[in-house]
């Protein structure tokens, strides 16, 4: 997920690396590290810590080589740290292996290597991979078939990159589901998992497809599917300057964040979903299952955003699974006198997996005896070691302070875990496989709202001078309403709250004239008409509206003042789609106003503090 560089040329290779590095950093991670070979050494430095950090630590060995791979680590199977960062290599250390993505086999392929002999000394993914292409270079002895024959097991995703001490005149690479480019230069080429590391060297550049694999020397490059026939590729001229392309290209890591959302609920579902039975499969919680189903109750505790996601997530379980439900804020949880039994299950929610109040609430929760659950983003973090299970949502670094991927990712894991708990209950496999096949239109479905963009800061502009709004939703989309006005807060400082869309009538509705613009979430389901009603009562007393609707829907749009439309799909799921116009609305007023969104006034990214 996060990145890769290579070089093999006629120049020193290490500061070639480094500097690719650390164009990378924008996409955050928890580690790094870099491996050599030259004439008389193989050599591999790594740190738990920043590029910078692996700069000093590369500068005081004075290593030269004119072959070197270098990565940047967002862990996902085993914590940050020294013995997990790449590159990872084999018994000798002869050979090294750097990768982005996830090997989903590598418990079962471990096992093999493991009746092997191999041994292993870190607890990632990639070193199973390591030692598998090992195993077959043993057998081959040759670095490409090794690799190709390697793969060739691999179930997963990866963006790898190869070197090998007896094969010092290449790099091997191969793609599946993660980035990998080829920079083409005059005796020498590049390898990197995005173009903003190569710029600075060639505008040059080969994309690899997935299921390819290629052998790189410093003056050719052979591509071939993973099923070793040649193919031709194309090289494509980039037109990008380097200061286009920190973040990605985009103006803003929120930006960016916000239109990655259908890579990360892909990577959130990815290998978890197994439409014939019409179940999913979470790792995380194995053996855990039957526990969870018989809870008593099931209580879920966070903070913010997480809270938000809560919320939505009870509305999940007690519909599909009649399991009673309670949301707590971990701060308040904490310092009450909470009523949980060891037949409690508790979830704790947390991107970062360091917040304090959410932590504290967990070591409450275990000293009584219920089970915990983490639900985090950040792999190792401290509230996925505290927790006796858990699932991470994989949504790969987030750095806007506001969060916007890993709200969804986590309404995504929440619905894979009613899934998984609604199924030893009374939903039935055809029940189960709907919700199954209704996840894998989300991605498609995500990119559809992202494409309206435009239509949504042309919006967003006709309401930058508001001072405040109201967000309405009713059922599922009531923690829509809190989460689309905590974002306007959050970044645009503009006083916005969340209500259920009936309660408006108990004490909002006084708020509402010409100069208050009210945002409903008015999406087709069970409570639908009597949103419409709401929306009526708003528009009798003048306010402006703004409406986040079905694309089927032609009424609401004839009340309103503006529309934005999403595509359908189960209750459940709709909050994943509904919320991403709120993101994108914050988003743009925000910038309109000239406001820091990646980093608003007053807020921190990981309130680890209480
Ligand atoms: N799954 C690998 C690990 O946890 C690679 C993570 C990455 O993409 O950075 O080490």
């Amino acid at each position: 997920m996060c990145g890769i560089v290579g070089y093999i040329g006629e120049k020193n290779s290490v500061p070639v690396l480094i500097e690719g590095l650390k164009r990378l950093e924008y996409r955050g991670y928890d580690s790094a590290g870099i491996g050599i070979i030259n004439t008389t050494e193989c050599k591999v430095i790594k740190t738990k810590g920043k590029v910078a950090e692996l700069e000093k630590l590369v500068q005081s060995e004075n290593i030269k080589s004119n072959l070197g791979i270098g990565h940047t680590r967002w862990a996902t199977h085993g914590e940050p740290s020294m013995k997990n960062a790449h590159p990872h290599m084999n018994e000798d250390k002869t050979m090294f292996l750097i990768h982005n993505g996830i090997i989903e086999n590598y418990v079962s392929l471990k096992k093999g290597l493991l009746e092997e002999g191999y041994k292993f000394v870190s607890e990632t993914d990639t070193e199973v991979l390591a030692h598998l292409i090992d195993h077959y270079l043993k057998i081959k002895n040759n670095l490409f078939q090794a690799v190709r024959y390697a793969l060739n097991e691999v179930e997963g995703t990866y963006g790898i990159a190869v070197i090998y001490k007896n094969e010092p005149d290449k790099i091997v690479v191969a793609k599946k589901g993660s980035p990998l480019v080829i920079g083409i230069g005059k005796n020498e080429n590049f390898i990197a998992s995005d173009v903003n590391a190569l710029i600075a060297h060639t505008s040059q550049v080969v994309y690899m497809e997935d299921g390819e694999i290629a052998e790189i020397f410093k003056d050719h490059f052979q591509a071939k599917t993973i099923a070793d026939e040649n193919i031709i590729k194309e090289i494509h001229e980039v037109d990008l300057s380097i200061d286009e392309l920190s973040k990605g290209g985009y103006p803003h890591y929120m930006l960016k964040e916000i239109m990655e959302q259908p890579d990360s609920l892909f990577n959130s579902m990815r290998g978890r979903l197994v439409l014939k039975e019409g179940i999913s499969k979470l790792g995380g919680l194995q053996g855990f299952e039957e526990r969870i189903a018989n809870s008593d109750r099931i209580i879920i505790s966070a903070c913010g955003t997480s809270w938000h996601a809560a919320l939505v997530g009870e509305y999940m379980l007690e519909q599909y699974t009649g399991i009673p439900v309670e949301v707590e804020y971990a701060s308040e949880f904490r310092y009450r006198h909470p009523i949980i039994t060891p037949n409690d299950t508790v979830i704790f929610i947390s991107q970062s997996g360091e917040t304090a109040d959410t932590l504290a609430a967990l070591k409450e929760a275990k000293k009584k005896g219920a089970l915990c659950l983490g639900i985090c983003n950040v792999v190792g973090s401290s509230i996925a070691r505290e927790s006796e299970a858990g699932v991470y949502i994989h949504a790969g670094p987030e750095i806007g302070v506001a969060s916007t991927k890993a709200f969804t990712s986590q309404l995504l894991v929440l619905s894979l875990i009613t899934l998984l708990i609604a199924r030893r209950k009374s939903l039935n496999q055809p029940e189960g496989q709907e919700i199954i096949e209704e996840l894998q239109k989300l991605t498609h479905k995500v990119e559809l709202i992202l494409k309206q963009n435009e239509l949504i800061e042309k919006i967003a502009a006709q309401y930058v001078e508001c001072r405040n709004f109201l967000y309405l939703g009713r059922g599922y989309h009531f923690p829509v309403a809190l989460e689309g006005a905590l974002k306007l807060k959050e970044i645009s400082y503009i006083h916005a709250e969340g209500y259920p869309a009936a309660e408006m009538k108990h004490g909002p509705i006084a708020l509402i004239d010409d100069d208050m613009p009210v945002v409903f979430i008015a999406t087709k389901d069970s409570v639908y008409e009597k949103v419409v009603n709401n929306i009526e009562e708003v528009k009798a007393r003048k306010g402006r509206i703004l409406a986040i609707v079905n694309e089927d829907d032609n009424e609401i749009e004839k009340l309103v003042d503006h529309v934005i439309k999403v595509p359908k799909t189960i209750n459940m799921l709709q909050p994943i789609l509904s919320v991403i116009p709120l993101q994108l609305l914050a988003y743009h007023i925000a910038v309109k106003k000239g406001l820091n969104v990646d980093q608003p006034r007053n807020l921190a990214k990981s309130v680890t503090v209480e």
